[in-house]
């Protein structure tokens, strides 16, 4: 029994060598719970009604943008600008950056070109330092790196000729309720290669590496009903997994990262 505190963000994940994927909840930007742990037990999450930027902090009185953010901050920070959601307008070249020094550091790095698989096959972009924690985010079960790119803009316009071949979404029911297609990545990755022109063929690379994970689940839902704190500011249940951002408790899901920049308490 305990009970931890603080302003929610997504989940701290680790990938283990035997593949599994290990959480930590993440209360005011630290590690304090072991919520593998918790997996089959009963837990109490309280949303007193205070939300706070992830950002600068300050008070929010009605909803919050892009997990936690302000207006202010979402309106200003160039982590949230339009662009980073679609890299092909980065709009660096035309002097509009919200932030060049933010910019430079990291857009103009490595970025990679993937392919995974959540419930169907997707393509995807992500900062080289992000893998693979953005499969976990997503609650991938495996995934490829076909390409490595010299930065964000290039790798977003990569995926633009790739992603009419494919769905570039999760869909997140059938991710929680685990119905995943159990089509090759053989045909995808040819797929994904030749549909692109050839200037950015120099930037392919070997699809060697697979990656696989391993979600703590007990029992995964048949039917996905999403939970909020808006309505529902306490839930009391038994914790039967954990799978991308989502605790799932039986046929109720909660996404924790939606509820980024909510006051929470967690008793266990
Ligand atoms: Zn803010």
């Amino acid at each position: 029994m305990g009970i931890v505190k603080g302003l929610l963000r997504k989940m701290i994940t680790a990938h283990g060598e035997d593949n599994s994927v290990n959480y930590s909840l993440n209360l005011d930007g630290e590690s304090v719970l072991n919520m593998n742990e918790l997996v089959g037990k009963e837990i109490t999450l309280r949303f007193g009604g205070k939300k706070n930027c992830v950002n600068c902090g300050r008070n929010i009185r009605g909803k919050t943008y892009n997990d936690g953010y302000c207006y202010p901050c979402v309106t200003t920070l160039p982590q949230t600008d339009m662009c980073i959601v679609r890299p092909h307008t980065c709009h660096f070249a035309e002097g509009t950056c919200r932030d060049e020094e933010w910019g430079k550091a990291n857009c103009f790095t490595e970025h990679i070109l993937y392919l995974a698989r959540s419930s169907s096959i997707k393509v995807g972009i992500t900062r080289g330092s992000q893998v693979p924690t953005r499969w976990m985010d997503q609650g991938a079960i495996e995934a490829v790196i076909i390409g490595r790119f010299p930065d964000r803009k290039a790798v977003g316009e990569a995926e633009v000729c790739i992603s009419s071949h494919f769905s570039d979404k999760t869909n997140w029911r059938k991710m929680l309720k685990n119905e995943v297609t159990d089509i090759p990545f053989e045909e995808y990755i040819k797929t994904a290669q030749e549909s692109l022109p050839e200037d950015m063929k120099q930037y392919l690379v070997e699809p060697d590496k697979q990656f696989t994970f391993e979600y703590p689940v007990e029992a995964y839902p048949t039917k996905v009903t999403s939970l909020k704190f808006d309505k529902l500011p306490e839930i009391k249940e038994t914790l039967k997994g954990i799978k991308g951002q989502y605790l799932i408790f039986d046929n109720k899901v909660l996404n924790l990262r939606a509820h980024s920049g909510y006051n929470i308490e967690v008793e266990f």
